[in-house]
């Protein structure tokens, strides 16, 4: 019989690559930056200067023109060395909207600055305070004033907007009670933050149970030229939309690297740690945990390289994105969980880096969608279940 040999890993070099930018910024690099609540400014400096952040911007605009599967990879490997893609994922999953929706002028204006890393995409607009998960009753507003929109509301956990020069805002333009559908009435809004803070636009960060620099926003008639406007007026819930399978895709690589990571850890602690005068990991109670959330991880993977490829095919992959976020997301707090009861007392330590690690990958059964909502899409959308709300 011949052997199964596997396949040459495609993206060998690209992993190798991200891998070796991430040993310059260990362990010590995250937990340091995690104590003092500060962003990873020269991590994400030498991101965008080896082009990594570029990834998706088209070459004609000077990005490298890859796709998400290569995107995923790079944000997977970013959490599989300890460190947290969470600092600069936006960029990537506000992308399609841009390249989708965007008006020529505004393509050739921003994305070869985004590219060349002059300018940051790494703000993103959409929750709100009072309505949450019901995207479509936000209610953030432009009105339309001549050739401005004057933009009232706020917006909450919007991360990194202290990060980033330009923010993809979503405002109703429409009053809810003019629309038949209410998706309808939605749009999207380029802001360069640079001119609007101060002006209107006021950030306040939001202290949270990990390093995430995210904020809230509040918009006090804040003026925005109309060619801010991305694709048509009322059609921007269809554009958001359109965007959340990269992102979740993208989310479930970055929990399939911090699984891996745990994985590691706990393996290589099970294997060291001798209690009762044997290592720990040789007690089927501490071994059987560990090998249930490999497989978890693994499982969640596939299901994370499907979903990426259809999408890099222009397939539709509404369910395997949304599979493969829950998937992901569940086991790497899993993972999480059995990492911090293999290290006992020490899995509290901050010096080990696993409670930071739990801390972190907790976030990715709330944001960017919570689990029910996936469960609610799959119900409904997948199953043909009635709709819940
Ligand atoms: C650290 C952090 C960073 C974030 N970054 C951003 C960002 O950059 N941009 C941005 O726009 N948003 C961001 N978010 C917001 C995030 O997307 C929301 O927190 C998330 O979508 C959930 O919304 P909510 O917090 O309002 O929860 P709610 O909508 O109030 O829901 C609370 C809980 O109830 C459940 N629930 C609600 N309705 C139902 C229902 N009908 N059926 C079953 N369960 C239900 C939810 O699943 C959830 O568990 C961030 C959040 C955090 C915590």
């Amino acid at each position: 019989m011949i052997p199964h040999v596997p396949a040459a890993d495609p993206h060998q070099e690209l992993r190798a690559g991200v891998r070796a930018l991430c040993k310059n910024y260990s362990d010590p690099y995250w937990r340091e930056l995690d104590a003092r609540r500060a962003y990873p400014d020269a991590f994400v400096k030498a991101l965008t200067e080896a082009g990594y952040l570029a990834a998706l911007i088209p070459e004609e605009f000077g990005g490298s023109g890859l796709g998400v599967t290569e995107a995923s990879i790079i944000l997977e490997e970013i959490n599989r060395s300890g460190g947290n893609s969470g600092a600069c994922h936006a960029q990537m999953y506000t992308m399609g909207t841009l390249l989708r929706h965007g008006s020529d002028s505004q393509k050739r204006e921003y994305l070869p600055k985004i590219a060349a890393g002059e300018l940051r995409l790494q703000a993103f607009g959409v929750s709100e305070p009072t309505t949450g998960s019901d995207t479509t009753q936000l209610k953030t507003t432009a009105v339309r004033k001549g050739d401005k929109y004057v933009i009232r509301g706020q917006k909450i956990w919007i991360s990194r907007a202290e990060y980033s020069d330009l923010l993809l805002l979503i405002v109703r333009t429409t009053p809810i009670a003019e629309v038949k559908k209410r998706s309808e009435g939605l749009s999207v809004l380029l802001v360069d933050m640079r001119q609007a803070v101060g002006n209107g636009l006021t950030i306040r960060p939001i202290r949270t149970m990990m390093n995430h620099a995210t904020t809230e926003l509040f918009f006090d008639d804040l003026e925005v030229p109309v060619d801010t406007l991305v694709g048509e007026e009322g059609k921007g819930f269809r554009y958001l939309i359109d965007g959340l399978n990269a992102e979740r895709i993208l989310i479930a690589a970055e929990c399939v690297g911090d699984g891996r990571w745990f994985i590691e850890r706990a393996t290589k602690y099970a294997k060291d740690r001798v209690v009762f005068g044997r290592p720990i990991g040789q007690n089927q109670g501490v071994q059987f945990p560990i090998a249930r959330t490999h497989v978890n991880v693994e499982a969640a993977d596939l299901m994370r390289i499907r979903a990426a490829e259809l999408f890099d095919r222009g397939e539709a992959c509404g369910a395997e994105a949304n599979m493969a976020k829950l998937l992901a997301a569940d086991a790497s707090w899993e993972a999480a969980n059995v990492t911090v009861q293999t290290f006992g007392g020490f899995g509290f330590a901050e010096e080990y880096d696993v409670e930071r690690k739990f801390r972190e990958t907790k976030l990715y059964q709330v944001a960017p969608i919570s689990t029910n909502m996936i469960l609610t899409y799959i119900g409904e959308h997948v199953l043909g279940l009635p709709r819940s709300y």
